[in-house]
């Protein structure tokens, strides 16, 4: 409402309004009043005067009521002028019986004009003339003889009578002024407490205070008036302070609320957390015990049991790694909700990740005799940043599913390269031709524990796990995960991996040139890719099913792409074509190929694109591989045996032990083992030995210790002191003083390769003069840089980061020919032995414990050295220098337990895969439940 509305003209004020009608009223009554009392006033003046004349007239006629009769002339007129004597006298006549003029006297001009419009004596007459007229019947002798008739001016009176009208309308007017000025002051008064009111409105209005009260001075209805309306506003008031708290408390209420639910929400979150870090911990809690059952019931499998017994072992072995597949996904899936999953950001290899996946599902595929094969487009980077482990852990789970649903067909591994609004992405795709999904299945497939039907568990067992933890990995790197499919025909699950920028094209894939080449094979997805990476090499390309070639078109190709089977059936070759066999490396017929020369290169199944253009560039540049491909295996060396030799084993970990019992086998010792250093000192004092091997850290007495009982008890005896090797897994230089000290001959440092070894006994034990025979070391490469392809490497061991190739190439030096065998047993022990320091590290950093941490962190380290576990072995390394002050830590030692319970769950998964032997603990789970 705007302040307009709350203003008044003066003339629309009451107070004005009501002095102005007083006045009125006060004028209009003053002027009815006056104006009566004259009126009256003069009627009756008027009548007095009509009265007087017709007395006069009534006088005049009986006085010349005789004259008349007798018709005296003079006699009339005297009376005539004696009449006209009279103040008020104009005029007089006397007419005879028969009306006629008899005598007159006066101003008969003016009579005569006047007679027919001059008023008689009645009062109407009086307004519109000064004159009147009375007249009288003469009567004489009882006979009317003439009538007399006089005319008066009373202009007196009537000039008297508008005298006094105009006199009272100015004395009303005076008069109502006064009382209009008086009623003003009156009514302002009477007013002022209603006109206060009204101002107190306006401002009510204006300003919604409602705290202001109307003053109750004034009296009668206008105090209560007041009284009202403060009652009315204190109503409001009390109603607005009411609303006032009410909102306040309602603020407060819903802040109360909001509390509440804030609390709730932490509650619930903390014990979402918690259920996830119970589960975390439950899992690995399991998952430790379950390791050790597993490891047992191999062992119990592998102990030569009748058959019925052997199966119960295998079922228990089965189930139990079933059980941990299961196990492990839900600590992943727990891990990833309570917010432990850290994602590495290092380069990571495309074509790496799909070889590798390939390589893992090639023997599945193959038993199921499925084709699979890997596609990467032109665009794709060669590495990109993110996390490998998480990245193949989806690859490998997508995979494995579509091997799991599919019966035949293919399985292609895709990933193309995708430049969109938001950025560049990776496009991963696993594409199977399968069972399918039916279309209202397809979006709850991702939510944990949702299979498609519920027939699938029935038939291919899972938990419905797998895409979900997929889903959150893929989406947690910051891309998307989804599936096109179509029931009965195939599924494409897909993801998106955001990279920073995608590979450019490149003109032609290689300098090759254009060649026309042939490819030989059914129309399966492999044959596509094949053929599509000849394409980017620039060759034109003709793909034929084997039963279509004709001799006229293998004529025109220069190169030949086929399977070995096919190749004796193939019609007559054209002189200079290279041949380039497709197939699986145990393939014998490829090798004898090879070997003979028939075949010039050759695409080891599973085909992948790098792969493709890696060959079909070499065969274009003329550098085919040929029988280098199964290069023969190198010459075995020979290693000198010192059987004679008597040999102290100091180590307590069990896995280190084992490796160095292994190491020394392939020098013919058998060594004397103990595990303490107590063992030792009591072994030394009751043997001779040759040489002591003597493990540095050690629970109880240490190494440096123990040498120095052996050392005193040795000057003691007067015996000749043995030559103490410290073994050690420190790199540190303080070890070489703090084992000079203590009377140590010299170090080696754990893992240490055969080569160490060798020098180190040929320094201690040739001394001795041991004349061994020489021993066969089997497949001991003599140059370790040529066995980079033997076929163990494709085993899963090598195919994962979590293992260090060269050291895994170490412990094959060590172990020569039981190198599997070994890896079998280290892998067990590790399992056994690594899960309790593991927790009792966990305990450590859990109680800041620095020098406990610093001596579990380095057994585990050495350890996992020692099982090739690099990457772990590296960050133990890291916490025991953090614990033990050696190197300024750029983490926490918790941030660092973080980073070593990761690895150590890869390690353990790795090593689980390897159990396998399938390398997928998903297929584990399948094949357990199938
Ligand atoms: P699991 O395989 O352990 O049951 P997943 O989360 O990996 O759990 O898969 C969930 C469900 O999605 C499967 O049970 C299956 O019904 C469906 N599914 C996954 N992959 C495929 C595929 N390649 N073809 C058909 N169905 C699939």
């Amino acid at each position: 409402m705007s302040t307009a509305e709350f203003t008044l003209k003066n003339s629309e004020k009451l107070g004005n309004r009501l002095s102005w009608a007083a006045g009125l009223i006060i004028f209009t009554s003053v002027v009815l009043t006056s104006g009566t009392f004259t009126w009256l006033e003069f009627r009756r003046e008027f009548d007095q005067q009509v009265s007087v004349l017709r007395d006069t007239a009534v006088v005049f006629g009986s006085t010349v009521s005789e004259p008349l009769a007798k018709g005296d002339r003079r006699q009339v007129q005297q009376a005539l002028t004696s009449i006209s004597r009279l103040e008020s006298f104009r005029f007089a006549e006397v007419l005879d019986r028969n009306g006629d003029a008899f005598a007159e006297m006066g101003f008969d001009t003016l009579l005569e004009r006047r007679s027919g419009e001059l008023p008689q004596g009645d009062f109407s007459g009086f307004l519109i003339s000064d004159d009147v007229w009375v007249s009288d019947d003469v009567i004489h002798g009882g006979q009317e003889v003439g009538t007399v008739r006089l005319l008066a001016d009373i202009s007196n009176v009537r000039s008297a009578f508008f005298f006094n009208i105009g006199y009272n309308l100015l004395l009303s007017l005076l008069l109502a002024l006064l009382a209009t000025a008086a009623s003003r002051i009156v009514i302002r008064h009477l007013t002022l407490p209603i006109f206060n009111l009204s101002q107190l409105m306006t401002r009510l209005g204006r300003e919604s205070d409602y705290t202001a009260r109307a003053s109750e001075a004034g009296k009668g209805e206008i105090r209560l008036l007041a009284q009202s309306f403060n009652r009315m506003l204190e109503d409001i008031e009390t109603r607005n302070r009411q609303l006032m708290e009410y909102q306040e408390t309602l603020e407060a209420r819903v802040e109360e609320r909001t509390r509440d639910l804030a609390e709730a929400k932490e509650e619930a979150d903390r014990a979402n957390a918690a259920k996830s870090e119970f589960l975390a911990t439950m899992s690995h809690e399991i998952r430790t015990p379950m390791n050790s059952m597993l490891v047992s019931s191999e062992l119990l499998a592998s102990a030569g049991l009748d058959a019925r017994h052997q199966r119960y072992a295998d079922i228990i072995a089965r189930s139990g790694r079933s059980l941990l597949a299961i196990i492990n996904d839900i600590l992943d899936l727990s891990k990833i909700q309570a917010g432990k999953l850290d994602l590495e950001k290092i380069p990571v290899s495309t074509h790496g990740l799909v070889k590798d996946a390939l390589d893992l599902f090639f023997k599945p595929a193959s038993d199921k005799g499925l084709d699979i094969c890997g596609q990467v487009d032109a665009n794709v980077p060669e590495e990109v940043i993110g996390d490998p482990t998480r990245l193949h852990q989806i690859l490998t789970n997508l995979t494995n599913n579509a091997l799991k649903f599919t019966e035949k067909g293919a399985v292609t591994i895709s990933v193309k390269g995708e430049q969109t609004k938001e950025g560049a992405f990776l496009r991963f795709a696993v594409t199977d031709t399968g069972i399918g999904i039916p279309p209202q299945n397809a979006a709850q497939i991702f939510d944990s524990f949702s299979q498609a039907d519920q027939t699938t568990t029935r038939k291919f067992g899972g938990t419905g796990l797998g895409l979900a933890i997929c889903r959150q990995l893929v989406e947690a790197m910051g891309g998307k995960i989804g599936v096109d499919s179509k029931e009965g025909e195939g599924s494409s699950f897909h993801f998106t991996l955001p990279v920073a920028a995608l590979a450019a094209l490149p003109v032609k894939d290689s300098a090759a040139g254009e060649k026309p080449a042939m490819v030989i094979l059914p129309p399966t997805a492999s044959r596509r890719v094949i053929v599509d990476g000849l394409r980017r090499v620039g060759h034109t390309v003709t793909a034929v099913s084997p039963g279509d070639v004709t001799e006229r078109d293998i004529q025109h190709a220069e190169l030949i792409y086929t399977l070995p089977a096919l190749i004796t059936e193939l019609p007559s070759l054209p002189p200079d074509a290279t041949l380039v066999a497709i197939g699986a490396l145990e393939d014998a017929m490829m090798e004898k190929l090879v070997a003979a020369g028939t075949v010039q290169d050759a695409i080891l199944l599973p085909v992948s694109t790098p792969q493709i253009l890696q060959t079909a560039t070499r065969v274009a540049q003329g550098k085919a591989l040929g029988a280098e491909l199964y290069r023969s295996k190198p010459e075995a060396s020979h290693h000198t045996a010192y059987s004679d030799a008597r040999v102290l084993l100091v180590d307590d970990n069990a896995v280190n032990r084992e490796v160095a019992l292994l190491a020394l086998s392939r020098f013919a010792i058998e060594p004397v083992v103990a595990d303490n250093g107590f063992d030792a000192i009591k072994l030394a004092s009751d043997n001779e030995f040759d040489l002591i091997f003597m493990d540095c850290s050690m629970p109880e007495m240490d190494g440096f210790e123990a040498t120095r009982r052996i050392r005193q008890q040795e000057s003691d005896a007067g015996t000749a002191p043995a030559p103490i090797v410290a073994l050690t897994a420190h790199k540190a230089e303080t070890i070489e003083t703090r084992a000079d000290a203590a009377g140590m001959d010299a170090i080696m440092v754990k893992p240490f390769t055969i080569g160490d070894l060798t020098d180190c006994l040929s320094n201690w034990l040739e001394k001795q003069a041991w004349h061994g025979q020489g021993t066969e070391s089997g497949d001991l490469a003599a140059d370790e840089g040529t066995s980079a392809q033997t076929p163990e490497e494709t085993s899963p061991v090598l195919q994962d980061g979590v293992f260090d190739p060269a050291m895994l190439q170490n412990l094959r030096d060590i172990a020569g020919d039981g190198f599997e065998v070994m890896l079998q047993q280290l892998r067990a022990l590790y399992k056994v032995n690594a899960s309790g320091l593991y927790a009792e590290l966990s305990h450590a950093v859990e109680h800041d414990k620095a020098g406990e941490i610093g001596r579990l962190a380095h057994a585990l380290k050495s350890m996992s050295f020692n099982i090739g576990a690099g990457r772990l072995g590296a960050i133990c390394q890291n916490l025991e220098d953090a614990a033990l002050g050696n190197a300024a830590a750029e983490q926490t030692m918790t941030a660092m337990f973080a980073d070593i319970s990761r690895e150590y769950d890869l390690v353990m998964f790795e090593l689980d895969k390897i159990s396998n032997g399938s390398g997928s603990k998903k297929q584990e789970a399948a094949s357990a439940a199938g």
